[in-house]
């Protein structure tokens, strides 16, 4: 889709959601509506977005040539504000007695709490949920970029794999990790978790010293971003040596409840009956309470974006959006165990964008 197209389903679900504005700062919101990607800094960049008329970005005047080059065959009209000029009141001016209006989630709160002063008839609500479908359905194009990721996220873990663990830091592998993503396609490393041991039951453990040791399950979850900016997000628990029964026992749990709600996930499907999926597995096996965050979450030009898979969440899937699915179970003191893919929904069901081997892998 293009960025005149993207900016005119962004006017049209404004409308059918009854919101008079979108105002957009820098944010994937912003880059991903007209392709203009600023850093967010104190002077304001904002685009105003409203029904029926043609988008207007607001922006310090020694960034117009910046932004003019960026939007140059999009509609957007631009207006230049300089120092000394009190932007929030051109923004007021375009939005004036507009009474919802979407903020950028990434809005810094200096901006936020001056735009409320500046439009105070509005209610302002966060993008994610006022507009939660906004960058939720991906294009073919996108899906394409979200499955090279994947499959140079796919590729570093083969790599890795190969490599001995034994002997080795947590640090170490992260760093092996991060140095095969960048070298499969990827433009930056966002995350590294190298969980081994009693480590792993902290899901969102940060690379340590610690050397790693047969008998150690080692939950492995990294991601980046490839150059157009869509994100890679993997897991997967190894074991260093055989494994134990127990580790064998969580893993193949753990498995059946990734795959339970992999085949849970299909357009129409509320999102919360995949996350149910995968927790009846776990459940019934007995480790509820050991399963201690949501299924997944959706993936784009940001890791974590709508849709949620969680309890609570109805929203009903569609094809063309791409989310993780990554059960967990986690025992205090002894190990860790989680299994993620990215997912895209089809016509008929969905898509696996990881083809990594889930299953639990032997390294030395
Ligand atoms: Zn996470
Ligand atoms: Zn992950
Ligand atoms: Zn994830």
């Amino acid at each position: 889709m293009s960025h005149p197209e993207r900016l005119a389903r962004a006017a049209g679900d404004l409308a059918s959601s009854g919101l008079d504005a979108m105002i957009v700062a820098p944010s994937p919101d912003l880059s991903w509506l007209i392709g203009y990607d600023p850093p967010p800094l104190e002077r304001l960049t904002a685009l105003v977005v409203r029904p029926g008329t043609d988008p207007v970005l607001v922006v310090p005047e020694l960034e117009r040539a910046l932004a003019a080059d960026a939007t140059a065959g999009s509609p957007t009209d631009l207006i230049g504000w300089r120092d000394g000029e009190d932007p929030y009141e051109i923004v007021a001016d375009l939005t004036g007695g507009a009474s919802r209006v979407a903020l950028a989630d990434r809005t810094w709160a200096s901006h936020t709490l001056a735009l409320q002063r500046a439009v105070p008839t509005a209610r302002f609500e966060a993008t994610s949920e006022a507009l939660p479908s906004l960058r939720a359905i991906k294009d073919d194009a996108e899906v394409d970029e979200l499955a090279s990721a994947g499959h140079g996220a796919d590729t570093a873990f083969s790599a890795i794999v190969r490599e001995p663990f034994a002997g080795r830091t947590e640090r170490q592998i992260a760093a092996g990790l991060a140095h095969l993503l960048r070298e499969h396609g990827h433009r930056e490393v966002t995350f590294t978790i190298v969980g081994s041991g009693p480590n792993g039951a902290s899901p969102h453990h940060e690379a340590t010293d610690r050397v790693i040791g047969p008998g150690d399950a080692v939950v492995l979850d990294f991601g980046g971003r490839v150059p157009a900016g869509y994100c890679s997000d993997i897991t997967r628990t190894v074991h260093v040596g055989e494994a134990s029964a127990d580790v064998a026992e969580v893993h193949a749990i753990v498995l059946a409840a990734q795959q339970a709600a992999f085949d849970a996930a299909g357009p129409g499907v509320p999102a919360e009956d995949v996350d149910r999926a995968a927790r009846a597995v776990i459940e019934s096996a007995g480790y509820g309470e050991r399963f201690v965050h949501r299924t997944g979450h959706g993936i784009g030009l940001e890791e974590h974006e709508p849709p949620y898979i969680v309890s609570g969440n109805a929203t009903p899937l569609q094809a063309g959006m791409c989310f993780s699915i990554e059960p967990g179970v986690y025992l205090e003191n002894r190990f860790g165990v989680r299994i993620e893919d990215i997912v895209v929904v089809t016509d008929d069901g969905a898509r696996r964008l990881n083809k990594a081997p889930r299953e639990l892998l032997r390294v030395d």
